[in-house]
Protein backbone atom coordinates (compact mmCIF):
# COMPACT_ATOMS: atom_id res chain seq x y z
CA UNK A 1 0.00 0.00 0.00
CA UNK A 2 1.32 3.64 -0.57
CA UNK A 3 2.97 5.68 2.10
CA UNK A 4 1.57 8.71 3.75
CA UNK A 5 2.87 11.14 1.85
CA UNK A 6 2.99 15.11 2.42
CA UNK A 7 0.10 16.97 0.24
CA UNK A 8 2.65 18.50 -2.08
CA UNK A 9 2.34 15.22 -3.63
CA UNK A 10 -0.03 14.88 -6.58
CA UNK A 11 -0.03 12.86 -9.02
CA UNK A 12 -3.59 13.90 -10.76
CA UNK A 13 -4.18 17.20 -12.53
CA UNK A 14 -6.57 19.66 -11.30
CA UNK A 15 -10.22 18.73 -10.35
CA UNK A 16 -12.80 20.58 -12.18
CA UNK A 17 -15.30 22.64 -10.01
CA UNK A 18 -18.77 20.68 -9.14
CA UNK A 19 -17.19 17.17 -11.04
CA UNK A 20 -17.61 13.84 -9.05
CA UNK A 21 -15.02 12.10 -7.50
CA UNK A 22 -14.90 8.77 -9.24
CA UNK A 23 -12.54 6.04 -8.54
CA UNK A 24 -10.64 4.29 -11.21
CA UNK A 25 -13.36 1.73 -11.33
CA UNK A 26 -15.81 3.97 -11.58
CA UNK A 27 -17.04 3.96 -8.43
CA UNK A 28 -18.73 7.51 -7.22
CA UNK A 29 -17.52 8.60 -3.86
CA UNK A 30 -20.64 9.62 -1.78
CA UNK A 31 -20.35 8.73 1.59
CA UNK A 32 -17.64 10.16 3.99
CA UNK A 33 -16.96 8.62 7.40
CA UNK A 34 -15.11 11.33 9.53
CA UNK A 35 -13.68 10.43 12.68
CA UNK A 36 -13.64 13.17 14.78
CA UNK A 37 -11.80 11.90 17.42
CA UNK A 38 -9.74 8.69 19.10
CA UNK A 39 -10.65 8.82 22.67
CA UNK A 40 -13.10 7.06 23.95
CA UNK A 41 -15.59 6.45 27.77
CA UNK A 42 -15.34 2.70 27.13
CA UNK A 43 -12.74 0.01 26.19
CA UNK A 44 -14.00 -2.47 24.56
CA UNK A 45 -11.71 -5.42 24.11
CA UNK A 46 -12.38 -5.97 20.45
CA UNK A 47 -11.60 -2.59 19.54
CA UNK A 48 -8.86 -0.98 21.97
CA UNK A 49 -6.71 -1.68 24.73
CA UNK A 50 -7.09 -0.35 28.56
CA UNK A 51 -4.35 1.39 28.25
CA UNK A 52 -4.85 3.66 24.72
CA UNK A 53 -4.32 6.72 25.64
CA UNK A 54 -6.03 10.02 23.70
CA UNK A 55 -3.20 10.65 22.17
CA UNK A 56 -5.09 12.86 19.40
CA UNK A 57 -6.97 15.33 21.89
CA UNK A 58 -3.71 15.72 24.15
CA UNK A 59 -1.48 16.37 21.48
CA UNK A 60 -3.86 18.76 20.17
CA UNK A 61 -4.04 17.00 16.57
CA UNK A 62 -7.83 16.90 16.27
CA UNK A 63 -9.25 18.74 12.98
CA UNK A 64 -10.95 21.58 14.29
CA UNK A 65 -15.00 22.47 14.17
CA UNK A 66 -13.22 24.71 11.10
CA UNK A 67 -11.60 22.51 9.44
CA UNK A 68 -13.97 19.88 9.43
CA UNK A 69 -16.27 22.47 7.79
CA UNK A 70 -13.78 23.26 4.99
CA UNK A 71 -13.62 19.65 4.22
CA UNK A 72 -17.13 18.80 4.11
CA UNK A 73 -17.79 21.67 1.83
CA UNK A 74 -15.29 20.38 -0.39
CA UNK A 75 -16.42 17.46 -0.45
CA UNK A 76 -19.72 18.52 -1.00
CA UNK A 77 -19.18 20.38 -3.91
CA UNK A 78 -17.69 17.13 -5.64
CA UNK A 79 -20.65 15.21 -5.16
CA UNK A 80 -20.85 13.34 -1.88
CA UNK A 81 -23.98 13.75 0.08
CA UNK A 82 -23.83 11.39 3.34
CA UNK A 83 -21.54 12.38 6.26
CA UNK A 84 -21.15 10.29 9.17
CA UNK A 85 -19.65 11.16 12.37
CA UNK A 86 -17.08 8.73 14.37
CA UNK A 87 -14.28 8.12 16.58
CA UNK A 88 -13.93 6.96 19.41
CA UNK A 89 -16.46 8.51 20.42
CA UNK A 90 -18.16 11.42 19.01
CA UNK A 91 -20.23 12.42 21.87
CA UNK A 92 -16.60 13.60 23.11
CA UNK A 93 -16.69 16.14 21.07
CA UNK A 94 -17.78 18.93 23.02
CA UNK A 95 -18.92 21.17 19.45
CA UNK A 96 -20.06 17.50 18.26
CA UNK A 97 -23.72 19.55 17.89
CA UNK A 98 -22.31 22.09 16.00
CA UNK A 99 -20.36 19.87 13.60
CA UNK A 100 -23.44 18.38 12.81
CA UNK A 101 -25.67 21.28 12.37
CA UNK A 102 -23.01 23.01 9.75
CA UNK A 103 -22.60 19.53 8.01
CA UNK A 104 -26.27 19.62 7.78
CA UNK A 105 -26.76 23.18 6.32
CA UNK A 106 -23.91 22.59 3.75
CA UNK A 107 -25.51 22.68 0.48
CA UNK A 108 -25.24 19.14 -1.15
CA UNK A 109 -24.79 17.36 2.01
CA UNK A 110 -28.42 15.41 2.34
CA UNK A 111 -27.57 12.90 5.41
CA UNK A 112 -25.65 13.46 8.24
CA UNK A 113 -25.31 10.09 10.66
CA UNK A 114 -23.80 9.52 13.94
CA UNK A 115 -22.24 5.94 15.18
CA UNK A 116 -22.10 6.65 19.28
CA UNK A 117 -21.81 4.07 21.88
CA UNK A 118 -24.62 6.47 23.59
CA UNK A 119 -23.28 7.14 27.29
CA UNK A 120 -23.63 10.37 26.50
CA UNK A 121 -26.90 11.00 24.72
CA UNK A 122 -28.84 12.41 27.37
CA UNK A 123 -26.53 15.60 27.03
CA UNK A 124 -26.89 15.78 23.40
CA UNK A 125 -29.85 13.93 21.80
CA UNK A 126 -32.41 17.45 21.75
CA UNK A 127 -29.68 19.41 20.47
CA UNK A 128 -28.91 17.06 17.77
CA UNK A 129 -32.42 16.57 16.78
CA UNK A 130 -32.38 20.21 16.21
CA UNK A 131 -29.73 20.34 14.44
CA UNK A 132 -31.34 18.21 12.24
CA UNK A 133 -29.34 14.69 12.56
CA UNK A 134 -30.61 12.35 10.12
CA UNK A 135 -29.35 9.05 11.72
CA UNK A 136 -27.60 7.58 14.66
CA UNK A 137 -26.28 3.85 14.55
CA UNK A 138 -26.21 3.06 18.39
CA UNK A 139 -23.58 0.33 19.36
CA UNK A 140 -24.89 -1.91 22.13
CA UNK A 141 -23.51 -5.26 22.64
CA UNK A 142 -25.34 -7.13 25.10
CA UNK A 143 -28.35 -6.52 27.15
CA UNK A 144 -26.59 -7.77 30.32
CA UNK A 145 -24.67 -5.46 33.01
CA UNK A 146 -22.38 -7.69 33.68
CA UNK A 147 -21.30 -8.78 30.23
CA UNK A 148 -20.88 -5.15 28.89
CA UNK A 149 -18.78 -4.93 32.02
CA UNK A 150 -16.60 -7.61 30.29
CA UNK A 151 -16.96 -6.70 26.94
CA UNK A 152 -16.47 -2.87 27.43
CA UNK A 153 -13.97 -2.99 30.53
CA UNK A 154 -16.39 -0.20 31.94
CA UNK A 155 -19.43 -0.73 34.11
CA UNK A 156 -21.78 1.95 32.33
CA UNK A 157 -24.75 -0.40 31.15
CA UNK A 158 -27.31 1.40 33.41
CA UNK A 159 -26.51 4.51 31.24
CA UNK A 160 -26.22 2.98 27.73
CA UNK A 161 -29.86 1.27 28.17
CA UNK A 162 -31.65 4.26 29.88
CA UNK A 163 -30.16 6.53 26.83
CA UNK A 164 -30.95 3.27 24.37
CA UNK A 165 -34.66 3.76 26.04
CA UNK A 166 -34.78 7.51 25.97
CA UNK A 167 -34.07 7.12 22.15
CA UNK A 168 -36.39 4.35 21.44
CA UNK A 169 -39.33 6.44 23.22
CA UNK A 170 -38.95 9.96 21.94
CA UNK A 171 -36.51 10.54 18.48
CA UNK A 172 -37.35 11.04 15.14
CA UNK A 173 -33.67 10.24 14.14
CA UNK A 174 -33.36 6.71 12.78
CA UNK A 175 -31.94 4.23 14.44
CA UNK A 176 -29.62 1.41 13.95
CA UNK A 177 -28.13 -0.95 16.38
CA UNK A 178 -24.87 -2.05 16.21
CA UNK A 179 -24.59 -5.55 17.42
CA UNK A 180 -21.12 -7.63 17.17
CA UNK A 181 -21.90 -11.23 17.30
CA UNK A 182 -19.42 -13.01 19.16
CA UNK A 183 -19.48 -16.80 20.13
CA UNK A 184 -20.12 -17.78 23.56
CA UNK A 185 -20.45 -14.22 24.85
CA UNK A 186 -23.46 -12.82 23.07
CA UNK A 187 -24.76 -14.79 20.85
CA UNK A 188 -27.34 -16.49 22.76
CA UNK A 189 -28.89 -12.64 23.11
CA UNK A 190 -29.62 -12.81 19.37
CA UNK A 191 -33.57 -13.46 20.26
CA UNK A 192 -33.26 -10.17 23.28
CA UNK A 193 -32.04 -8.11 20.33
CA UNK A 194 -34.62 -9.31 17.82
CA UNK A 195 -37.62 -8.37 20.52
CA UNK A 196 -36.59 -4.95 20.12
CA UNK A 197 -37.80 -4.96 16.83
CA UNK A 198 -41.50 -5.74 17.98
CA UNK A 199 -42.49 -2.48 19.37
CA UNK A 200 -39.92 -0.12 17.92
CA UNK A 201 -39.34 1.43 14.90
CA UNK A 202 -35.31 0.76 14.67
CA UNK A 203 -32.92 -1.76 12.90
CA UNK A 204 -31.22 -4.31 14.76
CA UNK A 205 -27.69 -4.79 12.86
CA UNK A 206 -25.90 -8.24 13.54
CA UNK A 207 -22.40 -7.72 13.01
CA UNK A 208 -19.33 -9.93 12.58
CA UNK A 209 -16.26 -9.38 14.43
CA UNK A 210 -13.66 -7.69 12.40
CA UNK A 211 -9.49 -7.80 12.64
CA UNK A 212 -8.98 -4.65 13.59
CA UNK A 213 -8.43 -4.57 17.09
CA UNK A 214 -5.58 -4.48 19.47
CA UNK A 215 -5.88 -7.84 20.97
CA UNK A 216 -6.74 -10.06 17.52
CA UNK A 217 -9.22 -11.18 19.95
CA UNK A 218 -10.73 -12.67 16.24
CA UNK A 219 -8.18 -15.11 16.26
CA UNK A 220 -9.63 -16.75 19.28
CA UNK A 221 -12.37 -18.45 18.50
CA UNK A 222 -15.58 -15.61 19.01
CA UNK A 223 -15.51 -15.13 15.46
CA UNK A 224 -19.21 -15.91 14.34
CA UNK A 225 -19.77 -15.68 10.95
CA UNK A 226 -22.77 -14.42 8.82
CA UNK A 227 -23.93 -17.40 7.66
CA UNK A 228 -24.10 -18.56 11.54
CA UNK A 229 -25.66 -15.91 12.34
CA UNK A 230 -28.41 -16.52 9.57
CA UNK A 231 -28.29 -20.33 10.54
CA UNK A 232 -29.64 -18.63 14.15
CA UNK A 233 -31.92 -16.56 13.02
CA UNK A 234 -33.93 -18.75 10.81
CA UNK A 235 -34.05 -21.38 13.46
CA UNK A 236 -35.61 -18.98 15.84
CA UNK A 237 -38.05 -17.71 14.25
CA UNK A 238 -39.76 -19.75 10.82
CA UNK A 239 -41.48 -17.09 9.74
CA UNK A 240 -38.57 -14.77 9.28
CA UNK A 241 -38.93 -12.89 5.84
CA UNK A 242 -36.09 -11.80 3.63
CA UNK A 243 -36.07 -8.00 2.58
CA UNK A 244 -34.02 -5.82 0.48
CA UNK A 245 -31.58 -3.91 2.65
CA UNK A 246 -28.65 -1.56 1.90
CA UNK A 247 -25.54 -2.76 -0.20
CA UNK A 248 -23.98 -4.01 3.12
CA UNK A 249 -26.49 -5.53 4.82
CA UNK A 250 -26.88 -8.33 3.04
CA UNK A 251 -29.12 -10.13 4.98
CA UNK A 252 -32.24 -8.26 6.10
CA UNK A 253 -35.08 -9.81 7.32
CA UNK A 254 -38.67 -8.45 8.71
CA UNK A 255 -40.71 -10.65 10.96
CA UNK A 256 -44.66 -10.17 10.73
CA UNK A 257 -45.56 -7.77 13.56
CA UNK A 258 -42.71 -6.05 14.23
CA UNK A 259 -42.12 -2.47 13.22
CA UNK A 260 -38.24 -2.73 12.89
CA UNK A 261 -36.08 -4.62 10.75
CA UNK A 262 -33.21 -7.13 11.44
CA UNK A 263 -30.01 -7.02 9.33
CA UNK A 264 -26.50 -9.57 9.12
CA UNK A 265 -23.78 -7.31 7.96
CA UNK A 266 -20.90 -9.60 6.82
CA UNK A 267 -18.19 -7.43 7.58
CA UNK A 268 -15.93 -10.18 7.38
CA UNK A 269 -16.81 -13.06 5.19
CA UNK A 270 -18.31 -11.07 2.41
CA UNK A 271 -16.12 -8.56 0.64
CA UNK A 272 -18.72 -5.18 -0.73
CA UNK A 273 -15.51 -3.57 -2.71
CA UNK A 274 -17.31 -3.69 -5.77
CA UNK A 275 -20.23 -1.58 -4.38
CA UNK A 276 -17.69 0.61 -2.04
CA UNK A 277 -18.93 4.43 -2.56
CA UNK A 278 -17.13 5.66 0.80
CA UNK A 279 -13.81 6.87 2.09
CA UNK A 280 -12.62 7.68 5.91
CA UNK A 281 -10.87 10.54 7.36
CA UNK A 282 -9.00 10.37 10.51
CA UNK A 283 -9.75 12.62 13.47
CA UNK A 284 -6.39 14.51 12.56
CA UNK A 285 -6.96 14.01 8.63
CA UNK A 286 -5.85 11.99 6.92
CA UNK A 287 -7.93 10.37 3.83
CA UNK A 288 -8.44 6.75 4.41
CA UNK A 289 -9.50 5.67 0.62
CA UNK A 290 -10.14 2.29 1.36
CA UNK A 291 -10.53 0.28 5.32
CA UNK A 292 -7.55 -2.03 4.28
CA UNK A 293 -5.31 0.93 3.72
CA UNK A 294 -3.02 1.56 6.72
CA UNK A 295 -1.65 4.85 5.65
CA UNK A 296 -3.04 7.91 3.70
CA UNK A 297 -3.11 11.18 2.68
CA UNK A 298 -2.03 14.12 4.82
CA UNK A 299 -4.92 17.06 4.66
CA UNK A 300 -3.29 19.22 7.32
CA UNK A 301 -0.57 20.55 5.93
CA UNK A 302 -3.06 22.35 3.28
CA UNK A 303 -5.74 22.82 5.92
CA UNK A 304 -2.88 24.57 7.80
CA UNK A 305 -1.52 26.07 5.02
CA UNK A 306 -4.79 27.75 3.91
CA UNK A 307 -4.91 26.32 0.77
CA UNK A 308 -7.66 26.89 -1.92
CA UNK A 309 -10.55 24.40 -1.89
CA UNK A 310 -9.12 23.32 -5.11
CA UNK A 311 -6.42 22.40 -4.02
CA UNK A 312 -7.81 20.32 -1.36
CA UNK A 313 -10.36 18.92 -3.68
CA UNK A 314 -7.14 17.60 -5.58
CA UNK A 315 -6.06 15.82 -2.93
CA UNK A 316 -9.51 13.88 -2.47
CA UNK A 317 -9.18 13.35 -6.32
CA UNK A 318 -5.76 11.42 -6.24
CA UNK A 319 -6.73 9.46 -2.65
CA UNK A 320 -9.66 8.43 -4.33
CA UNK A 321 -7.55 7.42 -7.44
CA UNK A 322 -5.46 4.97 -5.13
CA UNK A 323 -8.60 2.95 -4.27
CA UNK A 324 -7.80 -0.60 -4.84
CA UNK A 325 -10.50 -2.43 -6.96
CA UNK A 326 -10.69 -5.31 -3.88
CA UNK A 327 -9.19 -3.81 -1.01
CA UNK A 328 -8.13 -7.36 0.65
CA UNK A 329 -5.85 -8.53 -1.92
CA UNK A 330 -3.54 -5.70 -1.85
CA UNK A 331 -3.19 -5.49 2.16
CA UNK A 332 -2.86 -7.28 5.24
CA UNK A 333 -6.04 -7.64 7.08
CA UNK A 334 -4.14 -7.55 10.31
CA UNK A 335 -2.19 -4.05 9.42
CA UNK A 336 -5.24 -1.82 11.42
CA UNK A 337 -4.90 -2.16 15.16
CA UNK A 338 -8.21 -0.63 16.10
CA UNK A 339 -11.03 0.66 14.24
CA UNK A 340 -10.96 3.52 16.79
CA UNK A 341 -8.24 5.12 14.73
CA UNK A 342 -11.08 5.29 11.20
CA UNK A 343 -14.35 5.27 12.93
CA UNK A 344 -15.51 1.65 11.92
N1 LIG B 1 -17.48 4.73 19.68
C1 LIG B 1 -18.50 4.67 18.70
C2 LIG B 1 -19.26 3.38 18.77
O1 LIG B 1 -18.78 2.42 19.39
O2 LIG B 1 -20.33 3.32 18.17
C3 LIG B 1 -18.01 4.90 17.28
C4 LIG B 1 -16.69 4.27 16.89
S1 LIG B 1 -16.68 2.49 16.84
C5 LIG B 1 -15.03 2.20 16.26
C6 LIG B 1 -17.71 2.19 15.43
C7 LIG B 1 -18.24 0.78 15.29
O3 LIG B 1 -17.14 -0.08 15.04
C8 LIG B 1 -18.95 0.24 16.53
O4 LIG B 1 -20.24 -0.19 16.18
C9 LIG B 1 -18.09 -0.93 16.96
O5 LIG B 1 -18.85 -1.98 17.51
C10 LIG B 1 -17.43 -1.31 15.67
N2 LIG B 1 -16.17 -2.04 15.84
C11 LIG B 1 -15.05 -1.64 16.47
N3 LIG B 1 -14.08 -2.60 16.41
C12 LIG B 1 -14.63 -3.64 15.73
C13 LIG B 1 -14.15 -4.92 15.32
N4 LIG B 1 -12.93 -5.34 15.63
N5 LIG B 1 -14.99 -5.70 14.61
C14 LIG B 1 -16.25 -5.29 14.30
N6 LIG B 1 -16.75 -4.10 14.64
C15 LIG B 1 -15.96 -3.27 15.36
FE1 LIG C 1 -14.96 3.07 22.04
FE2 LIG C 1 -16.58 2.53 20.00
FE3 LIG C 1 -14.14 1.35 20.18
FE4 LIG C 1 -16.05 0.66 21.91
S1 LIG C 1 -16.10 0.36 19.67
S2 LIG C 1 -13.91 1.16 22.42
S3 LIG C 1 -17.14 2.54 22.17
S4 LIG C 1 -14.53 3.49 19.87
Amino acid sequence: MPSTESASVCEHSSVQQGSPLVDDFHRPVEYVRLAVTTACNLRCSYCMREEHTNHTATKGAELTRHEIMTIVKVLADHGVTKIRFTGGEPLLRTDIVDLVRDAKQQSGITTVGLTTNGLLLDRFLPELEDAGLDSINFSIDTLHRERYKIITRRDEYNRARTNLEMLLDSSTIVLKLNVVMMREINSDELCDFVDLTREHLLTVRFMELQPFDDHQIWRTGRFLGAEKIETLLKGAYKELQACSGRATQHFSYTLPGHKGMIAIIPAYTRNFCSQCNKIRITSTGKIISCLYEKEGLELRPLLHGNASHAAIAKLFSTAVSRKPENGRYVSKVSARTSMSEIGG
